[in-house]
């Protein structure tokens, strides 16, 4: 039998959550305390342990390490393995290397409870300190200037620690030890209140108290965060907030809104176990909350939708400050409409002197751009719809490793793009639409840091087949020896497959705004047969001439009239998406549509959605794409109803389902006096009832039992829940967008996937 008192080797590997959240040195403290001996180490995502040690200790350390676990820290795995003891005389933190020779770099973290704690104890000495962070929390991805991970190689490089603060860096007790961020008062970051021509008002404590005071009373602040600058104002105030939308030129698009806690938020929306997990994580992402009853928050903030988006405060900043106000705040993205964020003091001064009255800003320098991420929950899972800040950089294992480095430059909105070496996919974060000069600098710049941070100089170019993009030209304008384009679907359907580490051939339903198809008309409503490296179109929604093109998208009537082109015969039915159309206008369209000019043919689920809206009277013209879809969305709610016809039918090598009749139904039934939101539910049922039908049919066709899930409209919940909920109950395995999120933010990666899979078949 083994003595209690003979040394024995363990090696544990640990998976989750575990890089960037003080689990080193959490492992390291606890190693510690019972006197065991070993090693701790980074490796490829995971953290492995090699411990050594009395059984019993080892048995404690091992239950400890699970139940005293960082609070960011999320294990999903504990693997153990036993070990011949190395003979160490101590425990170390070992500096690693993934296997590129790339250690990961690790996302920005919201600020942790122990550090709130301090922040707020007047005895501390960091007692109201807008840098305070420790090895659990703080900026990363945005003060990292390059590898590897230390204060000199940050934007903190400028701030050298005071004694007091080397001390506690040094001490491997103290909950600072080798935390790169570690500041107080005397040596760290300093803030301050200044106007838009740059004089500066008062700094410190009193700068964020009379900022505090300033929005109380309805004025806009421009504020400096982790990933650039906020706009901010009282979100209870509607003056205040539609002041702000008057001058950001931002007429309807949801406005963000920050709180100070989990119990707060619970006054603005609905809080399930799930959301209160994703607002409370690390990430800190905007959630989508529905509507709480007797919320004060301003109409202006989300008009006409039945969500609001809530995150918690993240940076001690955020928190004085909203400790400061004593109500929620607006926190929007400080930028003019949907140019990119600003990130430097005088920048934002320039390009945010005509929206906001006053700017509290800081001297830590923002050296990644990153927006706030949004997020919902969709059957009791987090979907994300914009993947950023607390989320970036992320790094996808590719299911086929790609032999030539990729750089896939995204899709036209929504733009990321996707570094490849092997099978790591560094995914950038959100970018925004590349349809601007700042948009496109902005671009480059996240690129140049991305193949700096992970040293990769890409060898092929990975783009979509549509040649008018800024992002095709980016690609072509690399001048690397191969460019290879993919098709938009395909890509979304990649994306979703590559994510779950599925090769085989899938049935993919990608429903979205816009991407170009190979048959020269715009895709957005399809059923592919696809794996890796190629697809075949097996169904689509019937296509609908789209007068004024690119217009279409912000005019949903435009789309209405499409449709009735189709079918002259029910105009009566369509009345009422013209009502108050200038009938100039309409005849203008008109033509457009029986010359064929500038009315591109269109099997677009977004553009679907936008007819229904306005045949239904909800929303003829529209301030932001996808706004007619997610009112629609909003007033179906959840209530139950029964779908209308939406007949499929036999085309040539296609299965075609015609939206026609179920648009004609509604407008009758509305007509008739029938309830908008029972008739947006019925929309709703009729789309998922057929959607999960032509799968269904197409799957069972190919012999395929997966169905992929991809592209925007799928960040609609019930479109969502709806098909999966019908597809699992036949038996079927639903892939569904998780680490990406639904919409084009993944076209990228899908295009990477695809790249890699065609050129390791060359090999
Ligand atoms: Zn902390
Ligand atoms: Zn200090
Ligand atoms: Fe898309």
């Amino acid at each position: 039998m083994m003595n209690a008192h003979t040394i024995t080797g363990r090696l544990l590997r640990v998976t989750g959550v575990v890089q960037g959240v003080g689990f080193r040195p959490f492992v390291y403290r606890l190693a510690a305390r019972h006197s065991l001996a070993g090693w701790v180490r980074n490796v490829a995502g995971t953290v492995e342990i090699h411990v050594e040690g009395g059984s019993t200790e080892l048995d404690v350390f091992e239950h400890e390490l699970q139940t005293e676990a960082p609070p960011f820290a999320r294990i999903n795995a504990l693997e153990l393995v036993p070990a011949t003891p190395a003979g160490a005389l101590d425990f170390r933190i070992v500096e690693s290397a993934d296997a590129d020779g790339i250690r990961p770099v690790t996302p920005d973290l919201a600020m942790c409870a122990e550090c709130e704690a301090e922040l707020f104890d007047p005895a501390n000495r960091r007692f109201r300190h807008p840098f305070i962070t420790c090895t659990n929390c703080g900026p990363r991805y945005t003060v990292i200037r390059s590898l590897p991970y230390d204060r000199e190689r940050t934007s903190m490089s400028v701030f050298p620690t005071c004694p007091r603060c080397d001390v506690e860096y040094h001490t491997p007790t103290d909950r600072r030890h080798h935390a790169e961020t570690v500041a107080c008062p005397k040596c760290g970051p300093r803030v301050w209140l200044a106007q838009a021509d740059g004089i500066s008002l008062t700094e410190g404590d009193a700068a964020i108290r009379v900022a505090g005071a300033q929005l109380r009373l309805g004025r806009i602040i421009a504020i400096r965060g982790i990933g650039g600058f906020h706009l901010a104002c009282d979100a209870t105030n509607d003056i205040a907030v539609r002041r702000l939308r008057e001058r950001k030129h931002r007429d309807a698009k949801p406005f963000a809104v920050m709180v100070r806690s989990i119990d707060e938020a619970r006054n603005l929306g609905v809080v399930s176990a799930q959301e209160a997990l994703l607002l409370g994580g690390a990430e800190r992402p905007v959630v989508l909350l529905e509507n709480a009853v007797g919320s004060r928050v301003a109409p202006s903030v989300s008009p006409g939708l039945d969500r609001v988006g809530v995150m918690i405060a993240y940076t001690p900043l955020h928190s004085l400050l909203l400790d400061e106000v004593g109500r929620p705040l607006v926190m929007t993205s400080g930028n003019l409409s949907d140019e990119p964020i600003a990130i430097e003091n005088d920048e934002a001064r320039s390009r945010l002197g005509d929206i906001a009255d006053l700017f509290l800003l800081h001297d830590r320098e923002i050296l990644s751009r990153v927006d706030d991420s949004v997020a919902r929950v969709v059957d009791n899972a987090p979907v994300l719809l914009r993947r950023a800040r607390g989320y970036a950089p992320l790094t996808l294992r590719l299911p086929v490793s790609s032999p030539r480095t990729l750089l896939a430059v995204g899709p036209h909105l929504k733009n990321t793009f996707t570094l490849v070496r092997g099978n790591a996919a560094h995914v950038s974060p959100h970018i925004g639409d590349l349809d601007s000069i700042e948009s496109l600098e902005h671009f480059r710049a996240a690129l140049a840091r991305y193949e700096q941070l992970f040293r990769i100089a890409p060898e092929v170019a990975v783009r979509d087949l549509h040649p008018g993009y800024l992002s095709t030209r980016v690609a072509e304008d690399l001048g690397l020896d191969r460019t290879i384009a993919v098709q938009h679907h395909h890509a979304h359907i990649a994306a979703v497959a590559a994510e779950h580490g599925v090769t085989t051939s899938v049935v993919g339903l990608a429903f979205d705004g816009t991407g170009l198809g190979d048959d020269g008309h715009v895709w957005g409503a399809e059923a592919l047969v696809a794996d890796l490296s190629g697809y075949r179109r097996a169904a689509h929604f019937r296509y609908v001439p789209l007068p004024g093109g690119d217009l279409a998208a912000r005019e949903p009537w435009r789309v209405a009239l499409g449709y009735l082109s189709l079918e002259p015969g029910i105009a009566d039915e369509f009345a009422l998406a013209f009502s108050g159309i200038k009938s100039e206008g309409r005849v203008i369209a008109e033509r457009q549509i029986e010359r064929r000019f500038n009315a591109p043919l269109a099997s677009s689920m977004g553009r679907l959605f936008d007819a229904a809206s306005a045949i239904l009277g909800i929303r003829q013209r529209a301030s932001y794409e996808g706004q007619a879809a997610m009112e629609l969305e909003a007033l179906a709610g959840a209530q139950p109803a029964e779908p209308l016809t939406l007949p499929l039918r036999e085309s040539g090598d296609f299965l075609v389902l015609d939206p026609v009749p179920l648009l004609a139904a509604l407008g009758e039934q509305r007509q008739r006096g029938v309830d908008a939101g029972l008739l947006a539910a019925r929309f709703h049922e009729s789309v998922v009832r057929a959607a999960a039908a032509v799968a269904i049919i197409v799957a069972d066709g190919a012999g395929i039992d997966t169905v992929a899930l991809g592209g925007g409209s799928f960040q609609n919940a019930r479109l969502l829940s709806g098909v999966r909920a019908r597809l699992e109950a036949r038996g079927i395995r639903v892939l569904v967008p998780r680490q990406l999120g639904p919409n084009d933010g993944a076209i990228s990666f899908g295009q990477a996937a695809v790249a890699a899979s065609l050129l390791s078949r060359e090999d």
